[in-house]
């Protein structure tokens, strides 16, 4: 637990983990300052190349599971955890006392336009009637694959005392859906739900839902540290400085959740969003004993061969030194306890 930590603020502070800061015009700011996203020119194709391809075939996703899932919870004295992938950044994290739910997403289309949005190829692993009761939801950033307001109403109506916790200033974006149980923490900022302390932690990426939204809404990864389990759930962001820090502060963690998709074309993507090969060096950076690839093979969302991550995480991982069964690529709806 963090009460362990003599001093938690001084010792944020030594490491760096402090709020993130605010431009004069109003936009949360990466440490690093502007992130290069590449030339106007690879933009323009990019998006013309996205369209071109809202009716690809999906072959190569991630497969999924024909498992039938359990997701009975576990008795508050065992030290247990259980993942679920449920696709995409959407994992289930079952704790002794604690239900949780990353970045949840069950709609088919993350965009404000459904029609034009990059298609889902995969139902999510579990429907969200067969979900276990949730106490909170963390949530990364919003864009929209990440913020799913529908999926987080329908959330807000099975569990009228689910928390959710969101990067400051997405706060609003929640409660004008008319959901409830919500706050908005800073980098370093922390919520305790069930015994768990649930840290807000620095990223490196950007948001943005509407066209004047830009970087309104801060973005962050989340650190989940009870007394038997650590979890990391590094939400979407590019390879940074910042992991270190992290892990001598809140590792080891049993598990971390890193994304491992959207990362072509590099020229655009490399500041915001991780290769397989950063996601293992970020899941080291934060002493992760184990690593579970998250952020691919669900949407059409970049270049890269749908099936390229998966097979350059395993070998990225051995090449790392993680054993064979500490890197994690599951099935969509598949599980693995720790
Ligand atoms: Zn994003
Ligand atoms: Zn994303």
């Amino acid at each position: 637990m963090l009460s362990l930590v003599i001093n938690p603020t001084k010792l944020q502070a030594e490491e760096g983990i402090t709020p993130a800061s605010k431009s004069q015009n109003g936009q949360y700011q990466n440490r690093v300052g502007d992130l290069n996203t590449g030339p106007p020119s690879v933009r323009a194709a990019f998006l013309m190349r996205r369209l071109g391809t809202m009716f690809r075939s999906g072959a190569g996703a991630a497969p999924l599971t024909d498992k039938p899932p359990t997701i009975d919870s576990f008795d508050s004295t065992d030290s247990i955890g259980r993942a679920t992938w449920i696709g995409h950044a959407t994992v289930l994290l079952q704790l002794p006392g604690l239900n949780l739910l990353t970045d949840p997403i069950w709609s088919s289309t993350p965009s404000p336009v459904p029609f034009l949005g990059p298609s889902r190829f995969v139902e999510p692993g579990l429907s969200l009637a067969e979900l276990p009761s949730i106490d909170a939801v963390v949530i990364s950033h919003n864009h929209y694959d990440h913020l799913d307001i529908p999926t987080l109403k329908s959330l807000a109506r099975l569990n009228t005392k689910t928390q959710f916790l969101v990067p400051l200033g997405n706060e609003k974006t929640l409660l004008n859906a008319g959901i409830t149980g919500v706050k908005g923490l800073n980098w370093g900022g922390s919520a305790t739900v069930n015994g768990y302390e649930i840290v807000a932690l620095p990223t490196q990426h950007w948001s943005k839902r509407s066209l004047r939204d830009t970087n309104r809404g801060l973005w962050s990864s989340w650190a989940v540290i009870g007394a038997e389990k650590r979890f990391y759930f590094a939400g979407d962001t590019g390879y940074f400085e910042g992991f270190k820090a992290i892990g001598r502060l809140y590792g080891p963690f049993d598990l971390a959740a890193v994304p491992i998709g959207a990362y072509e074309p590099a020229v655009m993507m490399k500041a915001t969003h991780m290769n397989p090969e950063e996601a293992i060096a970020a899941a080291r950076d934060v002493r992760a004993k184990q690593v579970l690839a998250i952020h691919y093979g669900t949407f059409d969302l970049s270049d890269e061969p749908l099936d390229e991550p998966p097979k350059r995480f395993r070998k990225a991982a051995l090449a790392a030194g993680f054993e064979a069964n500490q890197a994690w690529v599951l099935d969509i709806g598949g599980q693995q306890t720790f």
